[in-house]
């Protein structure tokens, strides 16, 4: 899965009209699922009688969604809490309360310890309990330092409140559905299974009417979310489990949607269905991020990840025999225990023989309780680093080359937000990529042809060439 730190507070939490009371501010690390679960604990703040505070500084509670995929991005949250441990005093100091809370996959994982680490810290609660953040907050308040990992019983979609429409206007034309949480893959360098728990889906009802409530207040694209979104099977009104596919052609039904994207993908579980549905679905957007980690057999084995590189390189023909111009993304790991030179090149080679529109690669980091940590030929950090530039020097060549392939051509944009410059807008093609044109904001929305003019570094430059679609 992609990942993304949303530094500012972007969750939109509904505003008031009058400029008083308590404000949050909520700043999410990690994966999309948790840009998600930041928005909806942005919408149970509203709910209890907080507003967006645009500056840290000025909130009265703190959430920081944190991650805890590689060491790097936990760590980082314990340098913020010292941050925010001060902020706290000197508020304090100045009369005002601060609630300090974590939350995320960094909150399960640590649980109490990270109030013996930082005891300024009111609330640690997990992915799979935020819908009790209210309750939370007045115990908190009463008795600091509650710890809630559990993964309750009740179902906390079912106990999340509706997003306002004006937040959700607020938020952009391009949202985020959470349809899938957990993993049963256990991957043996991933910690998603004991941080998120067994994999469970959402049942069919309650994601149309989610999409439903987005596209009514001018949501046009919905990127359908899970640890294995293709593992998807929720039920439907009669009690029969619905697969990913299913699921994308009834959100594709949805009055006002025009886009639809899911993510992320396991290879083992890329039906037949799900790849036909990239070929009857025309709001499906042809773009597909399936991570692979490795070319390696013998590395994939040893990862847990019951697929070779071949049946992987089966399943991009197949997708792309469905949906020819499919753009693909992937996930790699490098410097894996026991890689070897001869490993990498595999994985190299894979690269090539796939060609990526875009591609993550990390360096495998150890993450305390699961089988890979605890292996030996652990690989030392120069290798990995070495190996790590030469990948992400392959995926950028391939990311520059499938962009500038676009040049010329005209592709479907739509425009989410205002550019950089007055009387300029940008959006995104079908392909992910950021398209830059000259257009009024009104365009916010909109669906149009745009004449691809130039690529650049990390955009496109392109010319509207069509009335409204
Ligand atoms: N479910 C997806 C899959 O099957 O590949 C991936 C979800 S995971 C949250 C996102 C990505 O983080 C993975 O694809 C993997 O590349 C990377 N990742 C996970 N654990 C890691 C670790 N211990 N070290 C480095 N990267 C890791
Ligand atoms: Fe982690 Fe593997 Fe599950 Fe993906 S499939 S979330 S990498 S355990």
């Amino acid at each position: 899965m992609s990942e993304s730190t949303v530094l500012e507070n972007a969750h939109g939490i509904a505003s008031p009209a009058r400029d008083e009371g308590p404000r949050a501010f909520i700043k999410s690390f990690g994966c999309q699922m948790n840009v998600y679960d930041a928005e909806r604990m942005g919408d149970l703040a509203a709910e209890a009688g907080y507003r967006e505070a645009s500056r840290v500084e000025d909130a009265d509670l703190i959430v920081l969604n944190t991650c805890h995929i590689r060491e790097r991005a936990s760590e980082k949250i314990y340098s913020e809490l010292g941050k925010l441990r001060q902020l706290k005093e000197e508020r304090g100091r100045a009369g005002r309360r601060t609630m300090l809370v974590v939350a995320g996959c960094v909150a399960q994982a640590e649980g109490a310890e990270i109030l013996r680490r930082q005891p300024a810290v009111d609330i640690v609660v997990g992915p799979q309990s935020y819908h009790r953040l209210p309750e939370l907050l007045s115990e908190a308040r009463i008795r600091p330092g509650v710890v809630d990992t559990e993964f309750p019983a009740e179902d906390k979609f079912s106990r999340l409140p509706a997003s306002p429409l004006d937040t959700i206007r607020r938020r952009g034309v391009a949202a985020f559905v959470t349809v899938q949480e957990g993993c049963d893959k256990f991957c043996s360098f991933c910690v998603v299974p004991y941080t998120r728990g067994a994999e469970a889906s959402r049942p069919v009802a309650a994601v149309l009417e989610e999409i439903a409530r987005l596209a009514g207040a001018g949501v046009r694209e919905v990127t359908l979310l899970g640890q294995n979104v293709n593992a998807y099977h929720g039920l439907d009104g009669d009690g029969q489990a619905i697969g990913l596919a299913g699921l994308i052609h009834a959100a594709s039904l949805t009055r006002g949607i025009s886009r639809v994207r899911y993510t992320t993908s396991h290879p083992s579980d890329m039906s037949d269905d799900l790849i036909e549905a990239h070929r009857g679905i025309p709001a499906l957007a042809p773009y597909l991020h399936l991570p692979i980690q490795s070319g390696s057999d013998a590395v994939l084995k040893s990862m847990n990840r019951r697929h070779r590189a071949a049946d992987y390189l089966d399943i991009v023909a197949r997708v792309r025999a469905a949906r020819p111009d499919i753009a693909l993304s992937s996930d790699f790991i490098v410097g894996y225990p026991g890689e070897t030179d001869a490993d990498f090149d595999r994985t190299l080679a894979l690269v090539r023989a796939v060609g990526c529109a875009s591609a993550y690669a990390f360096k495998y980091s150890p993450r305390p309780g699961t089988p890979a940590a605890d292996m030996a030929r652990q690989v030392d950090a120069g290798t990995k680093e070495r190996r790590l530039a030469e990948l992400q020097g392959l995926i950028e060549e391939q990311r520059q080359a499938f962009n500038r392939a676009t040049v010329g051509r005209r592709l479907e944009v739509l425009f989410e937000k205002p550019g950089k410059r007055e009387g300029q807008v940008v959006g995104r093609s079908p392909y992910m990529q950021a398209v830059f044109a000259d257009g009024p904001k009104s365009l916010i929305g909109a669906l149009r042809q745009v004449e691809i003019l130039a690529a650049e570094p990390h955009s496109l430059r392109g010319r509207i060439v069509s009335p409204a679609s």
